[in-house]
Protein backbone atom coordinates (compact mmCIF):
# COMPACT_ATOMS: atom_id res chain seq x y z
CA UNK A 1 0.00 0.00 0.00
CA UNK A 2 1.05 3.61 -0.83
CA UNK A 3 0.22 7.09 0.45
CA UNK A 4 -2.88 8.27 -1.43
CA UNK A 5 -5.21 10.66 -1.59
CA UNK A 6 -7.68 8.54 -1.86
CA UNK A 7 -7.63 6.75 1.50
CA UNK A 8 -9.07 10.16 3.06
CA UNK A 9 -11.75 11.00 0.99
CA UNK A 10 -14.26 9.52 2.73
CA UNK A 11 -13.22 11.48 5.18
CA UNK A 12 -13.21 14.55 3.59
CA UNK A 13 -16.81 14.09 2.31
CA UNK A 14 -17.71 14.93 5.68
CA UNK A 15 -16.88 18.20 4.90
CA UNK A 16 -15.96 19.06 8.86
CA UNK A 17 -14.86 22.23 9.69
CA UNK A 18 -13.13 20.11 12.92
CA UNK A 19 -12.20 16.91 13.07
CA UNK A 20 -14.30 13.41 12.75
CA UNK A 21 -16.20 12.74 16.40
CA UNK A 22 -16.81 9.28 16.84
CA UNK A 23 -19.17 9.08 20.01
CA UNK A 24 -21.43 6.53 21.63
CA UNK A 25 -21.46 4.20 25.09
CA UNK A 26 -18.80 1.60 25.41
CA UNK A 27 -21.80 -1.39 24.79
CA UNK A 28 -25.28 -1.36 23.52
CA UNK A 29 -27.05 -1.99 26.84
CA UNK A 30 -30.74 -1.55 25.61
CA UNK A 31 -32.52 0.36 23.26
CA UNK A 32 -33.68 2.87 25.50
CA UNK A 33 -30.15 3.36 26.13
CA UNK A 34 -28.81 3.73 23.00
CA UNK A 35 -31.49 5.75 22.02
CA UNK A 36 -31.01 8.16 24.63
CA UNK A 37 -27.58 8.57 24.16
CA UNK A 38 -28.10 8.96 20.28
CA UNK A 39 -30.10 11.54 20.90
CA UNK A 40 -28.16 13.73 23.31
CA UNK A 41 -25.08 13.43 20.68
CA UNK A 42 -27.67 14.91 18.12
CA UNK A 43 -26.58 18.44 17.22
CA UNK A 44 -23.30 18.32 18.40
CA UNK A 45 -19.80 18.15 17.00
CA UNK A 46 -20.09 14.16 16.61
CA UNK A 47 -20.89 12.58 13.11
CA UNK A 48 -20.74 9.10 13.67
CA UNK A 49 -22.02 7.17 16.83
CA UNK A 50 -20.61 4.13 18.31
CA UNK A 51 -21.78 1.42 20.19
CA UNK A 52 -20.23 -2.29 20.67
CA UNK A 53 -22.59 -4.67 20.53
CA UNK A 54 -20.70 -8.15 20.71
CA UNK A 55 -17.68 -7.37 23.24
CA UNK A 56 -14.49 -8.44 23.11
CA UNK A 57 -13.48 -9.31 27.10
CA UNK A 58 -9.89 -10.34 28.25
CA UNK A 59 -11.42 -12.55 30.99
CA UNK A 60 -14.87 -13.95 30.69
CA UNK A 61 -17.92 -13.34 33.08
CA UNK A 62 -18.21 -9.83 31.56
CA UNK A 63 -21.09 -8.39 30.25
CA UNK A 64 -20.19 -9.95 26.42
CA UNK A 65 -22.13 -7.56 24.51
CA UNK A 66 -26.35 -7.72 23.61
CA UNK A 67 -25.62 -9.62 20.41
CA UNK A 68 -26.95 -9.13 17.25
CA UNK A 69 -30.30 -7.95 18.48
CA UNK A 70 -28.68 -4.56 19.45
CA UNK A 71 -27.61 -3.99 15.53
CA UNK A 72 -31.68 -3.36 15.14
CA UNK A 73 -31.29 -0.16 17.61
CA UNK A 74 -28.43 1.47 15.99
CA UNK A 75 -30.56 0.92 12.80
CA UNK A 76 -33.30 2.78 14.84
CA UNK A 77 -31.04 5.27 16.45
CA UNK A 78 -29.52 6.28 12.62
CA UNK A 79 -33.14 6.96 11.59
CA UNK A 80 -33.89 8.87 14.75
CA UNK A 81 -31.46 11.53 14.88
CA UNK A 82 -29.01 11.30 11.25
CA UNK A 83 -25.94 10.06 12.68
CA UNK A 84 -23.91 7.85 11.17
CA UNK A 85 -23.29 4.15 13.01
CA UNK A 86 -20.29 1.86 13.87
CA UNK A 87 -19.74 -1.02 16.09
CA UNK A 88 -16.74 -3.29 16.09
CA UNK A 89 -16.83 -6.49 13.78
CA UNK A 90 -14.73 -9.57 14.95
CA UNK A 91 -15.31 -12.34 12.13
CA UNK A 92 -17.33 -12.39 9.11
CA UNK A 93 -20.46 -13.63 10.60
CA UNK A 94 -20.54 -10.43 12.69
CA UNK A 95 -19.85 -8.46 8.93
CA UNK A 96 -22.75 -10.32 7.67
CA UNK A 97 -25.08 -9.09 10.27
CA UNK A 98 -23.63 -5.05 10.82
CA UNK A 99 -23.64 -5.22 6.59
CA UNK A 100 -27.46 -6.26 6.87
CA UNK A 101 -28.25 -3.92 9.09
CA UNK A 102 -26.80 -0.90 7.28
CA UNK A 103 -23.36 -0.13 9.71
CA UNK A 104 -21.91 2.82 8.19
CA UNK A 105 -18.53 2.30 9.69
CA UNK A 106 -17.12 -1.26 10.94
CA UNK A 107 -14.26 -1.02 13.47
CA UNK A 108 -11.43 -4.15 13.63
CA UNK A 109 -10.97 -4.33 18.00
CA UNK A 110 -7.50 -4.38 18.87
CA UNK A 111 -8.15 -7.91 19.94
CA UNK A 112 -8.83 -8.84 16.60
CA UNK A 113 -5.95 -6.65 14.77
CA UNK A 114 -3.57 -8.76 16.14
CA UNK A 115 -4.55 -12.04 14.08
CA UNK A 116 -3.83 -12.05 10.62
CA UNK A 117 -6.11 -15.05 9.98
CA UNK A 118 -9.01 -12.90 11.02
CA UNK A 119 -8.44 -9.76 9.83
CA UNK A 120 -8.30 -11.86 6.62
CA UNK A 121 -11.21 -13.40 7.14
CA UNK A 122 -12.72 -10.13 7.93
CA UNK A 123 -11.38 -8.42 4.81
CA UNK A 124 -12.98 -11.49 2.48
CA UNK A 125 -16.06 -10.75 4.35
CA UNK A 126 -16.06 -6.85 3.33
CA UNK A 127 -14.66 -7.39 -0.09
CA UNK A 128 -17.04 -5.76 -2.93
CA UNK A 129 -18.54 -3.09 -0.58
CA UNK A 130 -17.80 0.31 0.12
CA UNK A 131 -17.74 0.38 3.45
CA UNK A 132 -15.37 2.30 5.99
CA UNK A 133 -13.14 0.42 7.84
CA UNK A 134 -11.08 1.77 11.08
CA UNK A 135 -8.54 -0.24 12.03
CA UNK A 136 -7.54 -0.66 15.88
CA UNK A 137 -4.07 -0.67 16.40
CA UNK A 138 -3.18 -4.16 18.21
CA UNK A 139 -2.77 -4.71 21.80
CA UNK A 140 1.24 -5.10 21.33
CA UNK A 141 3.10 -2.02 20.29
CA UNK A 142 3.89 -3.75 16.50
CA UNK A 143 3.76 -0.93 14.03
CA UNK A 144 4.22 -3.46 11.34
CA UNK A 145 0.95 -5.96 12.49
CA UNK A 146 -0.84 -2.37 12.51
CA UNK A 147 -0.03 -1.61 8.91
CA UNK A 148 -0.62 -5.66 8.07
CA UNK A 149 -3.90 -5.53 8.45
CA UNK A 150 -4.61 -1.77 6.69
CA UNK A 151 -3.30 -3.28 3.60
CA UNK A 152 -5.28 -6.95 4.37
CA UNK A 153 -8.14 -4.91 3.75
CA UNK A 154 -6.70 -2.43 0.64
CA UNK A 155 -5.73 -5.69 -0.92
CA UNK A 156 -9.30 -6.53 -0.80
CA UNK A 157 -10.57 -3.49 -2.64
CA UNK A 158 -10.72 -1.49 -0.05
CA UNK A 159 -9.76 2.36 -0.03
CA UNK A 160 -12.08 3.99 2.72
CA UNK A 161 -9.64 3.22 5.66
CA UNK A 162 -8.52 4.68 8.62
CA UNK A 163 -6.84 3.71 11.83
CA UNK A 164 -7.61 4.06 15.49
CA UNK A 165 -4.25 4.70 18.39
CA UNK A 166 -6.10 3.01 21.35
CA UNK A 167 -2.81 3.02 23.41
CA UNK A 168 -0.86 -0.56 23.95
CA UNK A 169 -0.89 -3.18 26.56
CA UNK A 170 1.82 -3.15 29.39
CA UNK A 171 2.34 -5.73 31.81
CA UNK A 172 3.70 -3.05 34.13
CA UNK A 173 0.68 -0.89 35.72
CA UNK A 174 1.29 2.67 34.32
CA UNK A 175 -1.23 5.52 34.84
CA UNK A 176 -2.57 4.89 31.84
CA UNK A 177 -4.86 1.87 30.90
CA UNK A 178 -2.91 1.31 27.82
CA UNK A 179 0.55 2.85 27.26
CA UNK A 180 -0.15 5.65 24.18
CA UNK A 181 3.65 4.54 22.89
CA UNK A 182 2.84 8.27 20.69
CA UNK A 183 6.01 7.24 18.63
CA UNK A 184 3.91 4.76 17.03
CA UNK A 185 1.28 6.65 15.43
CA UNK A 186 3.75 9.33 14.98
CA UNK A 187 5.87 6.87 12.88
CA UNK A 188 2.62 5.41 10.84
CA UNK A 189 1.61 9.26 10.11
CA UNK A 190 4.99 10.07 8.81
CA UNK A 191 4.65 6.84 6.37
CA UNK A 192 0.89 7.18 5.75
CA UNK A 193 0.17 11.16 6.02
CA UNK A 194 -2.92 10.49 4.31
CA UNK A 195 -4.24 7.81 6.09
CA UNK A 196 -6.69 9.12 8.69
CA UNK A 197 -5.48 8.83 12.07
CA UNK A 198 -8.32 8.94 14.84
CA UNK A 199 -7.69 9.09 19.16
CA UNK A 200 -9.51 6.77 21.00
CA UNK A 201 -8.30 8.44 24.19
CA UNK A 202 -11.39 5.78 26.51
CA UNK A 203 -8.96 2.80 26.15
CA UNK A 204 -5.52 4.78 26.27
CA UNK A 205 -7.15 6.54 29.91
CA UNK A 206 -9.20 3.58 31.48
CA UNK A 207 -10.49 6.80 33.44
CA UNK A 208 -11.99 9.96 32.81
CA UNK A 209 -9.56 12.55 34.10
CA UNK A 210 -6.95 12.63 31.39
CA UNK A 211 -9.33 12.15 28.72
CA UNK A 212 -9.16 15.68 27.83
CA UNK A 213 -5.21 15.83 27.80
CA UNK A 214 -4.93 13.19 25.22
CA UNK A 215 -7.13 14.69 23.00
CA UNK A 216 -5.25 18.03 22.90
CA UNK A 217 -2.21 15.72 22.64
CA UNK A 218 -3.51 14.35 19.73
CA UNK A 219 -4.83 17.42 17.61
CA UNK A 220 -1.25 18.65 18.20
CA UNK A 221 -0.09 15.94 16.62
CA UNK A 222 -2.69 16.27 13.71
CA UNK A 223 -5.00 13.37 14.19
CA UNK A 224 -7.77 13.82 12.11
CA UNK A 225 -10.36 12.21 14.53
CA UNK A 226 -11.30 11.61 18.17
CA UNK A 227 -13.54 8.27 19.13
CA UNK A 228 -14.66 8.79 22.89
CA UNK A 229 -16.92 6.38 24.70
CA UNK A 230 -20.10 8.36 25.69
CA UNK A 231 -22.72 7.35 27.79
CA UNK A 232 -26.09 9.52 30.20
CA UNK A 233 -25.08 7.61 32.93
CA UNK A 234 -21.21 6.38 33.03
CA UNK A 235 -20.82 5.22 36.33
CA UNK A 236 -23.78 2.86 35.88
CA UNK A 237 -22.50 1.70 32.33
CA UNK A 238 -22.05 -1.92 31.90
CA UNK A 239 -18.97 -2.01 30.52
CA UNK A 240 -15.74 0.58 30.93
CA UNK A 241 -17.55 2.76 33.30
CA UNK A 242 -14.73 4.62 34.80
CA UNK A 243 -13.65 5.68 31.22
CA UNK A 244 -17.03 7.30 29.83
CA UNK A 245 -17.84 10.60 30.09
CA UNK A 246 -21.47 12.44 29.30
CA UNK A 247 -22.70 13.54 26.23
CA UNK A 248 -22.42 16.91 27.33
CA UNK A 249 -19.03 16.59 29.02
CA UNK A 250 -18.23 15.51 25.27
CA UNK A 251 -19.75 18.69 24.24
CA UNK A 252 -18.00 21.02 26.46
CA UNK A 253 -14.37 19.22 25.67
CA UNK A 254 -15.00 19.57 21.79
CA UNK A 255 -15.20 23.15 22.50
CA UNK A 256 -12.74 23.67 24.77
CA UNK A 257 -9.69 21.77 22.63
CA UNK A 258 -7.85 23.70 20.63
CA UNK A 259 -8.33 22.84 17.06
CA UNK A 260 -5.31 24.16 14.59
CA UNK A 261 -6.63 24.77 11.32
CA UNK A 262 -4.42 25.01 8.55
CA UNK A 263 -4.65 27.63 6.09
CA UNK A 264 -1.69 30.10 4.46
CA UNK A 265 2.01 29.78 4.36
CA UNK A 266 2.79 30.71 7.42
CA UNK A 267 -0.19 29.01 9.26
CA UNK A 268 1.17 25.31 7.26
CA UNK A 269 5.08 26.65 8.71
CA UNK A 270 3.10 27.09 12.73
CA UNK A 271 1.37 24.08 12.02
CA UNK A 272 4.23 22.12 11.41
CA UNK A 273 6.34 23.64 13.86
CA UNK A 274 3.58 22.93 16.96
CA UNK A 275 3.81 19.30 15.61
CA UNK A 276 7.54 18.57 16.14
CA UNK A 277 7.18 20.65 19.59
CA UNK A 278 4.47 18.19 20.34
CA UNK A 279 6.54 15.35 19.05
CA UNK A 280 9.53 17.27 21.42
CA UNK A 281 7.26 17.53 24.79
CA UNK A 282 6.33 13.73 24.53
CA UNK A 283 9.64 12.75 24.43
CA UNK A 284 10.98 14.97 27.07
CA UNK A 285 8.28 13.44 29.17
CA UNK A 286 9.54 9.94 28.37
CA UNK A 287 13.36 11.64 29.74
CA UNK A 288 11.81 12.51 32.62
CA UNK A 289 9.89 9.35 33.07
CA UNK A 290 13.22 7.25 32.81
CA UNK A 291 15.64 9.41 34.86
CA UNK A 292 13.24 8.79 37.68
CA UNK A 293 12.67 4.98 37.15
CA UNK A 294 16.60 4.76 36.77
CA UNK A 295 17.22 6.90 40.31
CA UNK A 296 14.73 4.25 42.38
CA UNK A 297 16.65 1.53 41.07
CA UNK A 298 19.87 3.50 42.41
CA UNK A 299 18.18 4.22 45.85
CA UNK A 300 17.57 -0.14 45.79
CA UNK A 301 21.34 -0.37 45.30
CA UNK A 302 22.04 2.27 48.43
CA UNK A 303 19.85 0.61 50.67
CA UNK A 304 21.62 -2.60 49.33
CA UNK A 305 25.02 -1.08 50.17
CA UNK A 306 23.83 0.37 52.91
CA UNK A 307 22.85 -3.36 54.27
CA UNK A 308 26.42 -5.04 53.35
CA UNK A 309 28.52 -1.85 54.61
CA UNK A 310 29.98 -1.10 50.78
CA UNK A 311 31.37 1.91 49.93
CA UNK A 312 29.07 4.04 47.20
CA UNK A 313 31.28 5.23 44.89
CA UNK A 314 33.03 2.15 42.88
CA UNK A 315 35.08 3.41 39.92
CA UNK A 316 35.24 0.70 37.77
CA UNK A 317 31.22 0.07 37.19
CA UNK A 318 31.05 3.65 37.24
CA UNK A 319 33.80 3.36 34.33
CA UNK A 320 32.49 0.64 32.47
CA UNK A 321 28.81 2.58 32.32
CA UNK A 322 30.59 5.56 31.17
CA UNK A 323 32.27 3.70 28.35
CA UNK A 324 28.83 1.54 27.43
CA UNK A 325 27.46 4.86 27.29
CA UNK A 326 29.87 6.86 24.88
CA UNK A 327 29.44 3.79 22.38
CA UNK A 328 25.67 4.26 22.55
CA UNK A 329 25.89 7.91 22.28
CA UNK A 330 28.32 7.51 19.03
CA UNK A 331 25.46 4.80 17.41
CA UNK A 332 23.13 7.60 18.11
CA UNK A 333 25.17 10.28 16.72
CA UNK A 334 25.33 12.15 19.98
CA UNK A 335 29.47 13.38 20.26
CA UNK A 336 31.49 11.70 23.53
CA UNK A 337 31.63 15.25 24.98
CA UNK A 338 27.96 15.45 25.09
CA UNK A 339 27.15 11.81 26.63
CA UNK A 340 30.01 13.02 29.38
CA UNK A 341 28.21 15.96 30.21
CA UNK A 342 25.02 14.28 30.99
CA UNK A 343 26.18 10.97 32.45
CA UNK A 344 28.97 12.88 35.06
CA UNK A 345 25.12 14.72 36.13
CA UNK A 346 23.44 11.68 36.24
CA UNK A 347 26.37 9.48 38.03
CA UNK A 348 26.27 12.74 40.63
CA UNK A 349 22.74 12.89 41.52
CA UNK A 350 22.84 8.91 42.19
CA UNK A 351 25.54 9.60 44.62
CA UNK A 352 23.41 12.02 46.22
CA UNK A 353 20.92 10.03 46.04
CA UNK A 354 22.78 6.98 47.59
CA UNK A 355 24.18 8.97 50.46
CA UNK A 356 20.82 10.10 51.71
CA UNK A 357 19.52 6.64 51.77
CA UNK A 358 22.78 5.51 53.57
CA UNK A 359 22.53 7.87 56.12
CA UNK A 360 18.94 7.90 56.57
C1 LIG B 1 -14.09 -0.72 22.40
O1 LIG B 1 -13.89 0.20 21.60
O2 LIG B 1 -15.06 -0.75 23.17
C2 LIG B 1 -13.07 -1.78 22.52
C3 LIG B 1 -13.33 -2.98 22.99
O3 LIG B 1 -11.87 -1.34 22.14
P1 LIG B 1 -10.43 -2.06 22.00
O4 LIG B 1 -10.58 -3.05 20.89
O5 LIG B 1 -9.58 -0.89 21.67
O6 LIG B 1 -10.10 -2.67 23.32
MN1 LIG C 1 -14.85 0.05 25.84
Amino acid sequence: MENKKELRSWLDAFGLNHPLVIAGPCSAETEEQLLKIAHQLKDTDTSVLRAGIWKPRTRPGNFEGVGALGLKWLQRAKEETGLLTTTEVANANHVDLALKHDVDILWIGARTTVSPFIVQEIAEAVKGTDKIILVKNPVNPDLALWLGAVERFYTAGITKLGVIHRGFSTYEKTRYRNNPEWQIPIDLQNTFPDLPLILDPSHIAGKRDIIFDLCQTALDLNYDGLMIETHFDPDNAWSDAKQQITPRALDKMTVDLKIRKVEGDEAEFNNQLNTMRTQIDLIDDQIMDMLGKRMKIVDGIGALKKKNNVAILQVKRWNEVLGRMILEGEQNKLREEFVLKIYKAIHQESINHQKKVINE
